[in-house]
């Protein structure tokens, strides 16, 4: 996957940008939701159809014993991993 060069900023705080289907998302954590790099009034979330799609696609999972998500890299994709909030293991990407 091709690395964001050039990572926009919200005001006071930096969001991790996703890429999918060739278009750039912010990937917000805290509202869980993605929002379009050009286009910020639009958001998908987390749980919606398009946006469980774009979840599988990019890496980002979400706790379903507190609901934090997470940003993970493919490469960790078949191993266990765990909420660093509440320890709840977090499902791994493939046995969805
Ligand atoms: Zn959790």
């Amino acid at each position: 996957m091709e690395k964001p060069t050039n990572i926009p900023r919200l005001g006071y705080r930096a969001l991790p940008v996703v890429l999918f289907e060739g278009k750039q998302y912010f990937a917000d954590l805290r509202l869980n939701e993605f929002r379009p790099v050009q286009g910020l009034l639009e958001s998908i979330p987390f749980d919606s159809e398009e946006g469980k799609v774009m979840c599988r696609n990019t890496g980002m999972v979400t706790c379903k014993s507190c609901g934090m998500s997470f940003l993970i890299s493919m490469a960790y994709e078949e191993e266990p991993l765990r909420c660093m909030r509440c320890f709840n293991l977090l499902k791994p990407l493939s046995s969805e």
